[in-house]
């Protein structure tokens, strides 16, 4: 009898703009790159310092994934990309007509107007969600190989980020999340992604860009946590009660230089060291510029292959 049938579960959520919130989970979810340098050659790249993969038009970007505990059986891994800035964040990412009649993948899985791919996975499947008309891409989550911390999965990107007609110089940001068997969502992790010519190139001006600005507030960076406006705020981390720490956003590299001088200073006499020694590129106990989570603020010297 129709009327005894038990009510559908709940559809799980599908909201107009996807979460970009991080977000681990109970099972620890996490995205991982391999450091693949700037050199001319590089056909991908990620920017730990922006937070940002550069890659080329459809070369495949290995994706690392790391979770702390097993999903359960069934889990998948969905990808989807969405504008990054508000005023664009309702549209659907999608393919320029231009690359949309080049069609889809070799595959046969993948359809023409997907941006988003998944390279050499036969188990991928691609959706066209029915509310919101947002596309993405899934695989089943597949725990790591004997030997190995992670799993990888490919992913590559099939315009251009300045294709007219298509994301047109609009940047995106790609949501990994770790969905459970019903959908219910288990992690989610978020980067943002430039689809372009020269990637390593590209990372480096905007590395470089980036840390001129004082590395807080660059234009890459307005999908994280507000940059901090006024010089004099300053960032609170507290560690004891006689030794919290601070730190200083700073507009400028001289002022940034005489800044970090009068402060290494000061650490090398409070910690009665001799006074002449040479505080340049020094980082002492206590005098650490560089928040323990968020982004980088103050420290120039190191590259950003340091990590
Ligand atoms: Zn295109």
């Amino acid at each position: 009898a129709r009327w005894n049938r038990p009510p559908p579960p709940p559809a799980p959520p599908c909201p107009v703009v996807p979460s970009t919130e991080d977000y681990g989970g109970d099972h620890d979810f996490r995205l991982s790159f391999r450091e693949a340098g700037t050199a001319k050659s590089v056909t991908w790249t990620f920017s730990l310092a922006l937070h940002k993969l550069f890659c080329r038009l459809a070369k495949p970007c290995p994706v690392q994934v790391w979770v702390g505990a097993p999903p359960p059986p069934g889990a998948l891994l969905r990808a989807v990309a969405v504008y990054k800035r508000s005023e664009h964040a309702a549209e659907v990412v999608r393919r320029c007509p231009h690359h949309e009649r080049c069609g889809g993948g070799a595959d046969g899985l993948a359809p023409p107007q997907h941006l988003i791919r998944v390279e050499g996975n036969p188990q991928a499947r691609y959706h066209d969600n029915e509310t919101t008309k947002r596309h993405s891409v899934t695989v089943p989550y597949e725990p790591p190989e004997v030997g190995s911390p992670c799993s990888t999965v490919l992913y590559s990107f099939m315009c251009n980020s300045s294709c007219m007609g298509g994301m047109n110089r609009r940047p995106i940001l790609t949501i990994l999340t770790l969905e459970g068997p019903k959908g219910q969502v288990l992690g989610r992790r978020c980067f943002e992604v430039r689809v372009c010519a020269c990637p390593g190139r590209d990372r480096r001006i905007e590395e470089e860009n980036q840390s001129r600005r004082g590395g807080a507030g660059g234009g890459a960076k307005r999908a994280l946590p507000p940059p901090v406006e006024a010089p004099e705020s300053s960032k609170k981390r507290v560690l004891s009660p006689d030794n919290e720490e601070f730190s200083l956003v700073v507009r400028g590299r001289h002022r940034y230089e005489m800044l970090k001088k009068i402060n290494d200073a000061l650490e090398a006499y409070e910690g009665g060291a001799a006074p002449e020694r040479p505080v340049k590129g020094r980082r002492s106990r206590g005098a650490e510029l560089v928040p323990r989570r968020g982004k980088k603020l103050l420290v120039k010297g190191e590259g950003p292959d340091s990590d």
